[in-house]
């Protein structure tokens, strides 16, 4: 259920006018469903009373959306530098040792489990597939498509660290060949 009580936190935090229409929905979800929302934010460190089951869900939201911890939650995610083997060509890939490893330096595969780079938020796993590159302020983004929800990514090429991404697949990439 977290990632329900994530995607309305979400969406209430949008535009204008998003937090009374979010919680007019929350009034017509289930009494559990608002206690998830109310133990996914006291875990959080939001300061919720004993009474808030008396609130109303426009009062709960905003408190659950408590500006400090919103952007704790949207701008800080934990960036982790993991090693892995991967699932489509089998290398064993090392951290990178200075930002987090997110694809396989040599086929170029990813795995759909971030929301926002190297959250590991997403519960989806899927294999990234990807499908296009181009040069973007000195680097290379590397777009994705995941093979079992659809979702589109993209991730910056990483053309340091032991072993760099391969050039020669990035630059058929780029050409529209498929690697
Ligand atoms: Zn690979
Ligand atoms: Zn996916």
């Amino acid at each position: 259920m977290t990632r329900e009580v994530e995607d309305l936190l979400k969406r209430a935090r949008g535009a204008r006018g998003r937090l009374k229409r979010e919680a007019a929905w929350l009034n017509t979800q289930s009494p559990e469903f608002v206690q998830a929302v109310v133990d996914y934010s006291r875990k959080r460190g939001i300061d919720l009373p004993e009474d808030v089951d008396t609130w109303s869900s426009k009062k709960l939201l905003r408190a659950c959306l408590n500006r400090s911890v919103a952007a704790q939650v949207r701008l800080n995610p934990i960036v982790r530098d993991e090693s892995f083997d991967c699932t489509h060509c089998g290398a064993a890939v090392p951290i990178h040792g200075r930002t987090a490893r997110d694809h396989c330096p040599y086929c170029l595969r990813s795995l759909h489990v971030d929301d926002v780079p190297g959250d590991r938020a997403s519960d989806c796993g899927g294999l990234l597939d990807p499908t296009s590159c181009e040069s973007k302020s000195g680097g290379w983004m590397i777009r994705y498509r995941c093979r079992t929800c659809g979702a589109e990514k993209t991730n910056r090429a990483l053309l340091d660290g032991d072993p760099a991404d391969d050039v020669r697949v990035l630059a058929k990439l780029s050409s529209g060949t498929a690697v």
